[in-house]
């Protein structure tokens, strides 16, 4: 039964059947892996139902709606399981798949490095056999998004140097707590701390823990940058929302799921991907005495009309990948649509707040939370790739013009100029045959 309404129908009866508050959040997670209703569009060996791309939205709506938690958020499921489950051999994805679903295990991405941000493919992190089967990895990340809790990183690392740049990078399930990786928090400008530069240190990566084939890393690289892509692009509309707040389904797993996010995530908590926050602006608007005030009312017409346009691109998008097209460039248009969508929520938190929307502390607008939203916003730009680097893709890749020149990329990596440099996050565009 693929049909929408098909869908909902029967995910309604199975939470009705299977939701107990009394449930712990990882046996309630647990049900939701073995169910398939955590990643639906997955295959069916691996937590999913083999369901349509499309229908995956159709699932977390429907979770909301009924009040119940959610698979987790973040790296793991959104970024790491996927191209483990597309790249990695059965074992590994046995191995990491399912504790992922069931947030027993977390992750953070280590693609960045100092220098080469938006030349990921100039990465220079060494990965080299350990003589056992395993590797070890040897080198710097940074701005890695919670690093400080996770039990594995995403990683690029360079296995060959003497092939050009893209050909020599391998992608790994680094185990992150071992002697050899060191954390260090960075703090932010928003007060929080949920970036981290990572230190390697012949860091050893089990057998087996390599996704896709050595010097076959990029691929994997780009796939989960379009994915990132496209996560930053579904940011919620404004307009009230539909979900039910816990306090209307209380219970352990629900007070779990509030812990995961708030306590066991503080360095996370207003992570500057979600800024901007478009789903508060119009009860904000009305709980400040606002939203009859014409300038405001215009500036959240522009919000909405920009929020529902690049929702209506993305499922265009959605509905051709549902047709059998692969994902393509217009991962680059939603996340450019999605810096613009979070400078005019700001601005408009900023009209609605005032001088006030300036000040931090329990007086201030929200709490402070607005204040943070503001200095917050400058990250979506250049979270997942900045923007610039979003319009060469557009250009090059959707509106065919000429590719940007790149020096080193016919060049083995080792003989480039500045050599074995380190490096940061791709101008994944070049990479493109
Ligand atoms: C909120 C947030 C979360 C992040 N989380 C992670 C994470 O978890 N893991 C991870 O690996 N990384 C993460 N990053 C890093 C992010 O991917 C990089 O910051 C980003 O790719 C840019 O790289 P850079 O900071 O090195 O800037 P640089 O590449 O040094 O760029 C500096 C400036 O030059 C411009 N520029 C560079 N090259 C070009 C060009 N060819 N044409 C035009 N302009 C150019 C850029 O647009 C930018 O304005 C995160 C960043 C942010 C802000």
């Amino acid at each position: 039964m693929t049909s929408h309404a098909g869908i909902r129908s029967e995910l309604r009866a199975w939470v009705a059947a299977n939701w107990d508050p009394g449930l712990s959040l990882a046996r309630w997670r647990e049900l939701l892996a073995d169910s398939g209703w955590a990643s639906p569009a997955w295959p069916r060996d691996w937590c999913g139902r083999g369901l349509p791309p499309a229908a995956a939205a159709v699932v977390t709506a429907v979770l909301a709606g009924e009040g119940v938690p959610g698979p987790p958020d973040g790296v793991g499921v959104a970024l790491a399981a996927p191209v483990i489950i597309e790249y990695a051999p059965d074992e590994l994805r046995r191995r990491l798949i399912r504790p992922t679903v069931t947030g027993e295990i977390t992750w953070c991405q280590l693609f960045s490095e100092p220098g080469a941000g938006s030349d990921l493919a100039g990465l220079a992190t060494r990965a080299v056999p350990d003589g056992d089967g395993g590797w070890l990895v040897t080198g710097q990340k940074v701005w890695s998004t919670g690093a400080a809790t996770a039990d594995f990183g995403l990683l690029l690392a360079r296995t060959d140097p003497a092939v050009p740049k893209h050909a020599g990078i391998s992608c790994f399930a680094l185990p992150m707590r071992q002697p050899g990786v060191e954390v260090r928090p960075l703090r932010q400008m928003n007060g929080h701390a949920s970036f981290n530069e990572v230190f390697l240190d012949a860091a050893r990566v089990p057998p087996g823990h390599m996704i896709g084939d050595p010097g076959a890393g990029w691929p994997v690289a780009r796939a989960t940058l379009a994915r990132e892509r496209r996560l930053a692009a579904s940011r919620p509309a404004p307009g009230p929302g539909s979900r039910k707040t816990p306090a209307e389904q209380p219970g352990r797993a629900w007070q779990e799921a509030i812990a995961e996010r708030t306590a066991a995530a503080e360095p996370h908590k207003w992570y500057p991907q979600r800024a901007g926050r478009p789903d508060l602006v119009v009860a904000r608007a009305q709980a400040e005495g606002k939203a009859a005030d014409p300038v405001i009312r215009q500036e959240i017409a522009k919000l909405i009309e920009l929020a529902w346009s690049a929702r209506w691109t993305a499922d265009r998008a959605a509905a051709a990948r549902a047709a059998g097209q692969p994902p393509g460039p217009e991962g680059s248009l939603g996340k450019l649509a999605s810096t613009r969508i979070a400078r005019q929520a700001a601005r408009v938190h900023a009209l609605i707040g005032g001088p006030h929307a300036m000040l931090t502390g329990p007086d201030s607008p929200l709490g402070g939370v607005v204040a943070e939203i503001i200095l917050s916003v400058p990250a979506i730009s250049i979270a997942g790739g900045t923007d610039e680097i979003q319009r060469t893709i557009i250009a090059e890749r959707i509106l065919g013009l000429p590719r940007e020149p790149d020096a080193d990329r016919d060049v083995p990596f080792r003989d480039r100029a500045g050599g074995l440099r380190q490096a940061g996050r791709g101008q994944e565009g070049h990479a493109v045959p």
